[in-house]
C-alpha cells in the first residue's frame, strides 16, 4: 500500500510513527492514544460500489486507506480473508430486520460470540504476519471486561511467536465469558483473575505500560481497545450497513452499547470518512459517566456498578480522549484534562466541545428493569432473542427522538454469552449453542491475583525469561 498515512499522539509528547509500529506500541509512551495525522475520505461513487461487495472486500477497501507500505496489497486481502474464515455466517455481521426501520446489526458470529473478535482475528492474523517476517515474538498484555479477552485469546493461541497474558476482573464477568477463555489449552495463553473491577484491571495495565523500560524488556504490546487496529477494523461494519440498506431520505441512528467507547468511536471515524450518519447513540447501563457528560459537560468517575452487562461495566473510557482529541485539535489541552482526570476522578467540559459532541452523539442510560423488559419484549414481540449489551442498546434507542427513522442497534454479543441472564427472563435455553454447552464441561485454568500492579510484574518476570 502506497498511502503516506502517520500515526499521532492524541497527548502531543511521543514521536510520529508508521502503521506497524502503532499496532505493537498499543499506548504511546506520552500516555496517550495513536491516532491517524488526518482521515482519509471514501466517496460517494466509491461507497455505492460498495453494495456489490463482500463483507470481506468492504474491509479491504477502508482498511488500506489506513496502512502504510509495511504490507503488500495482496498480502492484507490475505490476512482480511484468513480472519473471517472462522466466521460462523456468510456475511460476517449480517443484518436482521426486527421492525420497521430497526435493524440488528449481528456482530457476534465469530468464534467466541462477541463483536471483539471483528479485530481481533485481523490483529493477531496481522501481528503474525509481521512477526514471522522477521521472526520475532512478542509477548501480549491486555485487560478484559470480559469478551477481549476471550478474541485475543482465541486468535492468538496458535501464534506460537507469541505469548497472550490476559487480565479480567475476578468473579464479575460471566460464566460463559470465563469458560471461553480459561479453558483454552495452549502454553502461550495465560489468564490472570485480578481480584477488582476491570478499571482496576486497565490501570494495571496502563501503569506496566507506563514503565518504558519494563515494557521494552519484556516485549510487550497491548490489544485493549486502545490499540488502533481495533477502531480500525470495528468502522468496516458501518460501512457495510450502509451497503446492504436503503438509507436514502432516512436520518439514521447508530445505538451502540458502550463501555471504553471503541466501537461507536469507529462509528463516527466512518462518518469522518463519509458515510451519512445523522446519530450516533451512546447506550449505557447504570455506569453513565458518558451519560452524564453529555448532559451537563461534567465528566466524573463513580464507583463501577456491577450490572447483567458487565462488558460495558466500566467508568474508564479510554477511548473518549481520542474522540476529546478530534473535536479539540490541541494535545496540549486533551493532555491537561487528561492529567486533571488522573488527579482528581473529573473534569468539565466548556459548552463549545460540548456542542461539537453533540452535533454527532446523543446518550440514554438504562437500568437494570429497563434491561430485562427489553429482553422479554424482544422475545415476545420481535421474536428475537438478545443477549443483555444487546438489549441496553435497544433500550436506549427508544429514548431517542423519533426524527431518526433508521435504527441500527449494534448487537455486540451472542445471547448464550449471557446464558443465565437471558435464560431466567425467558424460561427458555434453546438458544444456548452446542459450542457453549460444551465448553461449560472443560477444565479451566487460570491463576488469581490481588489488586495490585507488582503481583502481575513479578508473575510476567518469571514467565518472560
Ligand atoms: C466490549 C463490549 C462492549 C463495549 O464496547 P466498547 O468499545 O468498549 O465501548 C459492548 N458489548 C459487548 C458485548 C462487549 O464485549
Amino acid at each position: 500500500m502506497k498511502n503516506n498515512i502517520k500515526y499521532i499522539s492524541t497527548r502531543g509528547q511521543s514521536k510520529e510513527l508508521g502503521f506497524k509500529d502503532v499496532i505493537f506500541e498499543g499506548l504511546a509512551s506520552d500516555g496517550g492514544l495513536y491516532i491517524p495525522n488526518e482521515w482519509p475520505i471514501i466517496d460517494e461513487k466509491t461507497l455505492s460500489s460498495f453494495k456489490s461487495l463482500s463483507y470481506q472486500e468492504i474491509a479491504y477497501e477502508v482498511i488500506k486507506l489506513y496502512i502504510d507500505d509495511s504490507i503488500s496489497s495482496q498480502d492484507l486481502r490475505d490476512i482480511i480473508e484468513k480472519s473471517y474464515s472462522c466466521f460462523d455466517h456468510k456475511d460476517i455481521t449480517p443484518l436482521s430486520k426486527i421492525a420497521d426501520n430497526k435493524y440488528l446489526l449481528e456482530l457476534y458470529h465469530g468464534p467466541t460470540y462477541a463483536f471483539k473478535d471483528v479485530a481481533m482475528q485481523f490483529i493477531s492474523q496481522l501481528m503474525d504476519y509481521y512477526l514471522s517476517e522477521n521472526n520475532k515474538t512478542i509477548n501480549i498484555l491486555g485487560a478484559t471486561s470480559g469478551d477481549t479477552g476471550a478474541a485475543a485469546i482465541e486468535g492468538f493461541k496458535s501464534v506460537q511467536s507469541s505469548r497472550v497474558f490476559i487480565l479480567h476482573p475476578y468473579q464479575k464477568i460471566s460464566e460463559v465469558q470465563r469458560k471461553f477463555m480459561t479453558t483454552v489449552k495452549s502454553d502461550n495463553i495465560f489468564n490472570i483473575a485480578i481480584k477488582g473491577s476491570f478499571d482496576d484491571c486497565q490501570n494495571i495495565i496502563k501503569e506496566i505500560f507506563s514503565d518504558e523500560d519494563f515494557k521494552k524488556s519484556k516485549n510487550l504490546t497491548a490489544i485493549n481497545s486502545i490499540n488502533w487496529a481495533r477502531i480500525m477494523c470495528q468502522m468496516v461494519y458501518y460501512f457495510y450497513t450502509f451497503s446492504r440498506i436503503d438509507t436514502v431520505d432516512k436520518k439514521v441512528l447508530f445505538s451502540v452499547p458502550t463501555g471504553n467507547f471503541g466501537d461507536i468511536l469507529a462509528g463516527y471515524i466512518a462518518k469522518k470518512m463519509g458515510l451519512k450518519i445523522d446519530m450516533l447513540n451512546i447506550a449505557t447501563n447504570d455506569n453513565d459517566i458518558l451519560t452524564r457528560t453529555l448532559n451537563s459537560g461534567k465528566h466524573e468517575l463513580r464507583k463501577v456498578k456491577e450490572t447483567s452487562s458487565p462488558s460495558i461495566d466500566i467508568q474508564i473510557s479510554s477511548n473518549f480522549e481520542r474522540l476529546l482529541f478530534d473535536i479539540i485539535g490541541d494535545p496540549a489541552v486533551v493532555s491537561d484534562l487528561m492529567i486533571e482526570l488522573k488527579t482528581t476522578g473529573t473534569y468539565e467540559l466548556d459548552d463549545e466541545i460540548l456542542d461539537k459532541i453533540r452535533e454527532h452523539f446523543c446518550s440514554f442510560s438504562v437500568n437494570q428493569d429497563e434491561v430485562n423488559s427489553t429482553i422479554i419484549n424482544a422475545y415476545e414481540n420481535l421474536k428475537t432473542i438478545i443477549d443483555p449489551h444487546t438489549s441496553v442498546a435497544l433500550a436506549s434507542s427508544e429514548k431517542c427522538t423519533d426524527e431518526y427513522n433508521l435504527q441500527v442497534i449494534l448487537s455486540t454479543a451472542h445471547p448464550a454469552k449471557f446464558k443465565d441472564t437471558v435464560m431466567n427472563l425467558l424460561n427458555n435455553d434453546n438458544f444456548v449453542t452446542d459450542k457453549v454447552k460444551s465448553i461449560m464441561n472443560m477444565k479451566e485454568e487460570m491463576i488469581i491475583l490481588e489488586n495490585d500492579v507488582n503481583m502481575v510484574k513479578k508473575l510476567l518476570r518469571e514467565e518472560i525469561v
